[in-house]
């Protein structure tokens, strides 16, 4: 770092630069002016809407019960009295680290003192070799779910690629709205890369009784142009590896993120599965901070590093890293939390589900009312809950302190927590 920048880190900033418009960088802004930050703040966003949370987008926003009023992070006269200029609809294309500079796309130019890099990601695409024809859509932003949802009230089939969170909700959705569908997974069975084999079968016979068709082990080697005779015929056919064809109206792919680091790359900053941070927010260079789904942090709970794709770590994450910009450094030390709502099922995830560790079942994953505690030690490592949120916070509750548990008496469904 340049002796320049090196007194500019140990100063209090006057410009405050945050790129990225999503649920972290709204709350990188909202903590920066509540925590009494007073100077310069620009965000430069790529979308056109102003800051909202994505959970409803496969949801509520799908089923077509909600829309940018019941998303937003702040309301637009609460977003005004932020006093942030919101560069936006624009891109980020560059930051000259030396000069402390941020060019756009449109050709501006700002100097800041603290940058925040909450970029998020963008849904991963098939490859153009799998994905030949038009009808192949995604799921990230805003506009895509209304898209989407539109599409769906005027479909019968739609093809969901993918088994993992994104991909069942949108079955779910498309369920609900009475429009058939078919999940096609690669792996042989659905999230498993967050759930335990007990958990994915029953999402398997979750959706399968709600009248979705899902095919495990499926390798999908093409989506064309549905054509009869030569002729177009509307709609998408997917061919897989055993010959066998699916027809549906379209498809919607749900197979993973690809973090925007490319940014933060181009400019020197470390980056391993997302842009390397501390315990606070901070990047490999002291006047740069970066939170949310693009950030990889030194998670405590997990002890490992992760990069959390998460409506609690976008919102937690932005915080500690706002306050570390203003100079208040307050680790970001939560234990990692993740939901997902399919038909009636609220299911969350809490802590480390670790590979190899038979849970403690509480209630009955047939009755869609069980908790499976993950014990290693005689303490909670993870907990999965399936309509049981209240076991889940007295989960939260004794994790958090380090409290001891007795196995017997989690599974006692007779008598209650507590
Ligand atoms: C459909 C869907 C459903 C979800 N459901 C759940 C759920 O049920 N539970 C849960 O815990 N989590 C859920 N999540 C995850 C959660 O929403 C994300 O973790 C969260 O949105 C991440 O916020 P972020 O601000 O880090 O990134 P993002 O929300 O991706 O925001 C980043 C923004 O920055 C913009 N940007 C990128 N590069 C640039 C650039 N160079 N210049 C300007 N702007 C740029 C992007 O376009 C985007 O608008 C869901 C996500 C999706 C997509």
């Amino acid at each position: 770092m340049s002796a320049e920048n090196e007194s500019a880190a140990t100063q209090a900033p006057r410009t405050v630069v945050v790129i990225g418009g999503g649920q972290a960088a709204g709350w990188v802004v909202k903590t920066l002016r509540k925590e009494g930050f007073a100077g310069r703040l620009v965000m430069i966003a790529d979308e056109a809407h102003l800051p909202y949370e994505r959970p409803p987008l496969s949801k509520a926003v799908l089923a077509g019960e909600a829309d940018i009023e019941t998303v937003r992070i702040a309301k637009p006269d609460e977003f005004a009295a932020l006093n942030v200029e919101a560069w936006q609809p624009d891109c980020a294309t560059s930051i000259d680290r030396a000069a402390r500079v941020v060019t756009t796309r449109a050709g501006r130019e700002v100097k800041y003192d603290r940058l925040v890099i909450a970029t998020g990601g963008a849904a991963r695409k098939l490859p153009a070799s799998i994905a030949k024809s038009a009808h192949v859509t995604y799921l990230r932003t805003l506009d895509e779910a209304m898209a989407l949802g539109e599409r769906l009230r005027r479909s019968q089939r739609v093809l969901v690629v993918g088994g993992g969170w994104i991909g069942l909700e949108v079955a779910a959705t498309a369920r609900k709205l009475g429009v058939q569908a078919t999940v096609v997974e690669g792996a042989p069975r659905l999230c498993a890369r967050s759930l335990p084999q007990d958990v994915s079968d029953f999402l398997l016979d979750l959706h399968r009784a709600n009248g979705v068709d899902v095919r495990l082990n499926a390798a999908l080697v093409s989506l064309e142009d549905r054509a009869e005779d030569g002729i177009r015929a509307g709609g998408v056919r997917a061919t897989f590896a055993d010959g066998s064809t699916l027809d549906a109206d379209f498809a919607v792919a749900g197979i993973g993120l690809a973090p925007h680091t490319a940014l933060a790359e181009a400019a020197g900053l470390a980056v391993e599965d997302g842009i390397v941070v501390d315990e606070f927010g901070e990047t490999s260079d002291s006047n740069v901070f970066a939170c949310g789904d693009v950030a990889n942090h030194p998670n405590a709970w997990l002890k490992r590093r992760v990069r959390l794709e998460s409506w609690a770590n976008a919102q937690n994450q932005a915080i500690a890293a706002a306050k570390a910009v203003l100079g208040v450094k307050t680790p970001y030390a939560e234990i990692p939390w993740f939901w997902s709502d399919q038909y009636d099922v609220n299911l969350q995830i809490l802590g480390d589900i670790p590979a190899g560790v038979a849970p403690a079942l509480r209630g009955s994953l047939e009755e869609k009312r069980a908790t499976l505690f993950f014990v290693e030690e005689g303490h909670l490592r993870g907990v999965i809950a399936i309509n049981s949120a209240r076991d889940l916070k007295l989960a939260r509750k004794w994790m958090s302190q380090g409290r001891a548990v007795d196995i017997a008496a989690l599974t006692d469904t007779s008598k209650a927590l507590a």
